[in-house]
């Protein structure tokens, strides 16, 4: 039982990306996951199950040993913080940029500006490092909407190809971090089931590398 291998995995777009890579690395969801309500779910290996959550909650689990391995986005893991995780692999699928956006042509006005985000610690981070005094205002979706309303200076958000943003009228600013999709390891479990761990991070490399010359080729 406790040789039990647990996988968070985040839903959404990540999961698509991410299924592909987990075959290829020799494990196969035992049923369809997008056709199922169910969040737990057996694979073709007897000793391997997966979660399938929202990707915020994918750091805690790990973390506090619920799972043993992950599946999450840098920007969630820094917001999230790096304590009791090891990240032993940068999965290369879900690339995006953690950027700042504000309305096109703008400055900030403020002495002390006004930051809508989901990613508040993130944002606290970098407005600090940056010597710039931010009020950072907690938002949970749709950030696009503050600066037209008056809500906020700026935002602090994801970015691909800016579509969103300039529908909304908004502009990139300033790029606090690349992100892409990240495997996390349970530290205790990296000890505890190193000879299960390994190879799956061994596997999944090779995955990663298959991929990488796929793509180029
Ligand atoms: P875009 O319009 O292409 O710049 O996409 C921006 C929106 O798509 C953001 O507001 C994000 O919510 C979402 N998004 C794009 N890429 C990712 C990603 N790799 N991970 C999570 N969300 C993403």
């Amino acid at each position: 039982m406790n040789k039990q291998l647990i996988l968070a995995l985040s839903k959404g777009r990540i999961l698509d990306e991410t299924l592909p890579l987990l075959a290829d690395a020799g494990i196969v969801p035992a049923e369809e996951l997008s056709a199922s309500r169910k969040l737990l779910f057996d694979t073709n290996l007897p000793d391997v199950k997966l979660v399938v959550i929202r990707a915020t909650d994918v750091p805690t689990y790990v973390q506090l040993g619920a799972a043993d391995v992950g599946v999450a986005g840098k920007d969630v893991l820094l917001e999230h913080g790096a304590e009791g995780l090891y990240e032993p692999l940068d999965l290369e699928i879900a690339h995006c940029k953690l950027m700042t956006a504000g309305v096109t042509g703008a400055e900030p006005q403020r002495a002390r500006r006004r930051v809508a985000t989901k990613f508040t610690e993130v944002a606290r981070r970098y407005y600090a490092e940056q010597g710039i005094q931010a009020e950072v205002i907690k938002l949970y979706g749709a950030m696009e909407l503050a600066p037209l309303m008056n809500l906020a200076d700026e935002i602090v958000d994801i970015v691909d190809t800016g579509n969103t943003l300039r529908a909304n009228g908004m502009e990139p600013r300033e790029l606090i971090a690349p992100i892409s999709t990240r495997l996390v390891v349970n530290k205790a479990a990296m000890t505890m089931k190193h000879d299960r761990i390994k190879p799956l991070v061994r596997r999944l490399q090779e995955a990663v590398a298959r991929r990488r010359e796929q793509a180029s080729a």
